[in-house]
């Protein structure tokens, strides 16, 4: 699977975008916002194939190369994209598996233009050949997200479990260039990339990335075989503080991706330097939650089953059966993470659930319940300390 972390490319200072970063529930433009309360959808991951030519280690999906059974047909994927601006003014980020190995992208590409969305992409980087960036160009994708996890190839290779695969990434990411698309690099945190992360910076910055986005690992599918690799409460906390320091250095969009205690470690760190948390010192991050999945991100599977992000296998229903915007609206699950009073533990009481709600897909598979605490959150909520 790649990862699927965006921002809105053309997002300005004092103009918040439509993206991941946008606030729950209070669209900037208007677009979208249900008068029934239900918050629009600004971003979502849909997997249009899960076929993939890669086979990373720490890969939600598990996947293969071969065809996987109910893919959604194109009529059937067409008709999906009409209901898409229903619920918002969504970006879609077509992702995998690898998206390029699902033979008809461009003409969803081109079909979802058509109905005024905003396309991204997320593939591997490795299936980018100049025909095929000048047909993402063509059909309009915006902007396209490569993985890179390690600096260079032994360490990426290793990662990705391919050897060849950086240097193919590499060559993918040159025509993308050749053809003036922009890209960003996604990269996943793990104990054995952590002393390399300046070396992978400084690589997004010679190659000309636009953004950069870490992430931090999720147990799930392959993923959770790299038990060894998952960094602890204390490590993940000094990253991200790590990572609020470095930002300060550089002009390149930086973004703690699905680590969604950086948006309170970020209000800590803020209020001992004095800053106000505001668009114009922080960007998106400043009117954003932590974790969007149910409150305005949502991952739409191969077969069509909505879930609230790719490494949260919780079923909210299925495409096939019952429109998209009504599943957007109605499920149950997407409505307790829009409730904070559904929450347990240290997430269900802390004082900043509303710019963090800790990872859904985390507390699901490191603590058996979607809505359990997010278990590597070192802080202890105010009320906590007060009933301890
Ligand atoms: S559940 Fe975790 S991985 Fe999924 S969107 Fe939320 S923070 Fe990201
Ligand atoms: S306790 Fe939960 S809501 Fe509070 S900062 Fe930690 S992860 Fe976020």
């Amino acid at each position: 699977m790649t990862k699927t972390t965006f921002e809105h490319p053309k997002a300005a200072p004092g103009k918040p975008a439509h993206g991941a970063g946008g606030h729950p529930g209070a669209c900037p433009h208007g677009h979208g916002a249900a008068q029934d309360g239900t918050p629009p959808l600004r971003l979502i991951a849909w997997e249009i194939t899960r076929s993939c030519n890669l086979a990373c280690k720490h890969c939600r999906a598990e996947a293969h190369t071969e065809p996987y059974p109910g893919e959604l047909t194109n009529a059937e994927a067409k008709a999906l994209i009409d209901t898409f601006p229903e619920t918002g003014n969504p970006i879609v980020i077509f992702t995998g598996g690898e998206p390029l190995m699902r033979k008809d992208w461009p003409d969803l590409v081109r079909y979802a233009k058509s109905k005024g969305l905003r396309c991204v992409m997320a593939p591997n980087g490795t299936l980018i050949t100049p025909e095929v960036a000048k047909t993402m160009k063509e059909v309009g994708i915006e902007r396209v997200s490569i993985s890179i996890d390690g600096p260079c190839k032994d360490t990426h290779d290793e990662f990705r479990g391919v050897p060849g695969a950086f240097e193919a990434s590499m060559r993918g990411i040159q025509y993308l260039k050749d053809e003036g698309i922009e890209f960003q690099i996604n990269t996943t945190v793990t104990r054995g990339n952590l002393g390399m992360f300046k070396d992978i910076f400084k690589l997004c910055e010679e190659i000309g990335a636009v953004a950069w986005h870490i992430f931090l690992l999720v147990p799930t599918g392959r993923g959770a075989e790299l038990g060894a690799e998952i960094i602890s409460a204390q490590e993940y906390e000094d990253v991200l503080n790590w990572f609020y320091d470095f930002r300060k250095t550089t002009s390149m969009q930086l973004k703690a991706t699905c680590a969604p205690h950086y948006h309170r470690i970020l209000r800590q760190r803020a209020k001992e330097d004095g800053i106000p948390v505001t668009f114009e010192n922080f960007g998106l991050d400043a009117v954003s939650r932590g974790c969007l999945g149910g409150v305005g991100f949502c991952f739409i599977s191969h077969t069509g089953i909505v879930q609230p992000c790719g490494y949260l296998e919780l079923d909210c229903g299925d495409v096939k059966k019952t429109p998209f915007p009504e599943i957007w609206k109605n499920s149950k699950h997407f409505n307790e993470f829009r409730n904070q009073d559904c929450f347990e533990g240290k997430c269900g009481v802390c004082e900043y659930h509303k710019v963090c709600a800790g990872c859904r897909a985390r507390a699901y598979t490191m603590n058996g319940s979607h809505l359990a605490e997010e278990p590597l959150c070192s802080y202890t909520p105010r009320k906590a300390k007060k009933d301890a």
